[in-house]
């Protein structure tokens, strides 16, 4: 049991000699130092994710005011309450909201948090699960919903996953093959372990190489009745060529650039749809929906393939990983 008057952040700051260059230090903080949100709540999990990775390097301005405790997520218990909606003992869920980027986060062994922005942990699922989903595949089973939104289905044809190696990639590979689809797993790497690990997820066929970095033709071969993009750019216009006709692509990330260099014919000759899915400012409605479904849309062998879990005192080294991509999977963080 952590002692809620002292307990382990890891904090960011300027540095004194040269402040466009950032530090992350464990401290011991304590809970006069949090802000004043109407919910404390003793956390068990974070996660690192992409954005995390931007904030360290002090790029596109993830962290809003410093000193900052990053993560845009948690997993944890209620302490002590002031609102109606929970009570000391509520296991509580925390994504998006612009946690961890106006607000401290979720790195961080106790947290102050509005309660409109926490969901009660659904049933059949504990903190460590909750955080080896993580914003990642919250995110993934939004972008699936989207896809069924759209009428595809598993009778639809083969999905594509870009990024696919990723926290949301994986994530998605994962529900999809789950819920029954034919899912290929688009990838750069050729490494044979990599592709392994891409199969034990649920990957059908693996696709990549040259022509990906490559500009498409308006329209290629149709290949796919639905996407889940993670990547932006040449391969999201790439995977708009592509679709069959009726298609759906589900966007959310821009790992490989926030351009789309494509052309309106995948729309206008092949009635294909491109919609954008966010997670932060998700309404609370359809984030339990997401939660509720992700206790049994992915199986937890997927789980512990694609998390690696790591301590606190870790995240800086593996942030720089993860903008470097090379992280496999998932990273969960054990604030404890
Ligand atoms: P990860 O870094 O875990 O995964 C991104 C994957 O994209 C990598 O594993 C890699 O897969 C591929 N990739 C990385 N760099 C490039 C590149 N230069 N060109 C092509 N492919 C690349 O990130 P996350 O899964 O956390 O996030 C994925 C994206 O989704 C990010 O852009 C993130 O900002 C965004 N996101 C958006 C959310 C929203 O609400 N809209 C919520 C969560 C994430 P491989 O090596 O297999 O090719």
């Amino acid at each position: 049991m952590v002692n809620k008057d002292t307990f382990k952040a890891l904090v960011v700051d300027k540095a004194e000699s040269e402040p466009s260059e950032l530090v992350a230090t464990v401290k011991q903080l304590t809970v006069a130092d949090l802000p004043e949100e109407d919910v404390l709540i003793q956390v068990d999990y974070s996660t690192l994710n992409y954005k995390e990775g931007l904030g360290f390097a002090n790029r596109n301005k993830i962290f809003r005011f410093f000193p900052m405790v990053p993560g845009v997520d948690l997993a944890g218990t209620v302490v002590e309450s002031n609102s109606p909606d929970f009570n000391p003992g509520d296991q509580v869920i925390l994504n998006g909201w612009s946690v961890g980027e106006r607000y401290w986060g979720g790195y961080a062994q106790m947290a102050r948090i509005k309660s409109d922005f926490l969901i009660p942990l659904p049933q059949g699922m504990d903190t460590r699960k909750a955080m080896s989903i993580g914003t990642a595949g919250y995110t993934a089973m939004l972008m699936v919903m989207t896809l069924e939104e759209a009428g595809v289905t598993p009778g639809s044809g083969p999905v594509i996953v870009t990024g696919a190696t990723g926290g949301v990639g994986s994530n998605a590979v994962a529900i999809l093959a789950r819920l029954g689809y034919d899912v290929t797993a688009l990838t750069r790497s050729t490494q044979a372990s990599i592709q392994d690990y891409l199969r034990r997820i649920g990957a059908k066929e693996i696709a990549g190489g040259e022509e990906w970095t490559m500009m498409p033709s308006p329209l290629e071969t149709q290949k796919w009745a639905g996407a889940v993009d993670n990547v932006g750019s040449k391969v999201l216009a790439r995977v708009l060529s592509e679709m069959k006709y009726g298609g759906c692509v589900a966007a959310c990330g821009l790992a490989g650039g926030s351009d789309l260099p494509a052309t309106v014919m995948p729309f206008i000759l092949r009635g294909v749809s491109l919609r954008g899915v966010d997670s932060v400012w998700c309404p609370t409605p359809r984030r339990i929906a997401a939660w509720e479904r992700l206790v049994t849309d992915i199986s937890d062998e997927a789980l512990a393939n694609i998390n690696t879990v790591i301590p606190l005192e870790d995240v800086p080294r593996y942030a720089k990983e993860i903008l470097a991509g090379n992280i496999t999977g998932h990273i969960v963080i054990d604030v404890n």
